[in-house]
């Protein structure tokens, strides 16, 4: 009996170390197996509605070691490329304009509607782009991190496109100012030679572009045409006369141009100031007159449009057609010319 007690004892003695021995060996397979299935599992790519989840476990992870620290606040200000000049004349306000039905702008010529406020200001350009000229206003206004409205003229758009490309990227506004800059209250001109010069610059600005334009329009030498004014109605497209005429296409030197605008716009108190890209003066006379500006509490009111125009096919057609070299090939320069030795 003993015996018999004995050797039972000694069965479970047995029994509970080799339990034990199997208990201690899985259990470290165990633990290496769970960080191989994980492994095995990451070079899958996740399908989308899993990666949500597996954000979430991160953040839960996060969450389970220590209180994360809040993290460091980016505002959209930091986002931007800052501004340079801290005391410079900057963009006081953007508006959009809808250009539904042709609004006119410019007291000079329209009266209806007084949207800027006591002290604001519109800065437009005419008749670019031009060499030199142009970029001397985009420096001034970057400068002065302010925005401005551009006229371009259709067939000057077509001669330099890649200026009024820097226009538009620099982030100011572009519309069109004819396309060869004709008198459209000219007696002689029918009715489909003003559609074309109308059309033909706003495609031609398009073709400059890679985009169409803002549906903004300068009649030339400010000669409003009535049959003009309606079709452009019928095209949606808000035509701007102006407040205050700087005549810096007539002036000999800057401090005429300065002079000229700051004596106006200190009468107005406020309103759209027509000056010209294409004038060598006007570049030169702008870092004082914006200076002017400043100084005397004025603030700039920049122009958008609500939506592009909307150029015509055949008038678009009609622009790559009259290039001066035919467009045989659209293809990339990438794909045209390859550089096989440097
Ligand atoms: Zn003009």
């Amino acid at each position: 009996m003993r015996n018999a007690l004995g050797l039972m004892l000694a069965s479970l003695v047995a029994a509970v170390v080799i339990a034990g021995v199997w208990s201690w060996t899985s259990s470290p397979r165990a633990e290496i197996a769970a960080p191989q299935t994980i492994a095995a599992r990451k070079p899958e790519p996740l399908p989308p509605a899993a990666r949500p989840a597996a954000k979430d476990d991160v953040q839960v992870t996060a969450s389970l070691t220590k209180p994360a620290p809040a993290p460091a606040p980016v505002t959209p200000v930091q986002q931007k490329p800052a501004c340079a000049n801290p005391n410079a004349l900057g963009v006081a306000r953007t508006v959009v304009i809808d250009t539904s039905g042709g609004p006119g702008f410019g007291f000079e010529h329209f009266k209806q509607l007084d949207f800027l406020g006591d002290k604001e200001v519109v800065l437009t350009f005419d008749d670019g782009p031009w060499p030199n000229n142009t970029a001397a206003v985009l420096k001034a206004l970057a400068d002065e991190c302010t925005k401005g409205l551009f006229f371009s003229v259709g067939k000057h758009a077509t001669y330099h496109p890649e200026i009024l490309r820097q226009v538009l990227a620099a982030g100011h506004t572009v519309g069109t100012h004819t396309f060869s800059h004709v008198n459209l209250n000219n007696k002689k001109m029918t009715e489909q030679q003003v559609k074309d010069e109308l059309e033909k610059g706003f495609s031609a600005v398009k073709m400059a572009l890679g985009q169409p334009p803002a549906p903004f329009f300068r009649f030339p030498q400010l000669q409003h045409n009535a049959a003009a004014m309606a079709y452009l109605g019928t095209r949606n497209v808000a035509m701007f006369s102006t407040d205050l005429d700087s005549f810096d296409f007539r002036s000999s030197n800057t401090d005429q141009i300065i002079n000229t605008v700051m004596t106006k716009v200190d009468k107005l108190g406020k309103g759209i100031i027509l000056m010209h890209d294409f004038q060598k003066l006007t570049g030169e006379a702008l870092p004082t007159l914006l200076a002017r500006l400043k100084a005397g509490g004025y603030k700039v009111v920049h122009m958008k449009a609500k939506t592009p125009f909307d150029t015509l096919p055949e008038y678009d057609a009609m622009m790559v057609k009259n290039q001066k070299l035919p467009q045989i090939s659209s293809r990339p320069v990438g794909a045209v010319v390859q550089t096989v030795t440097d």
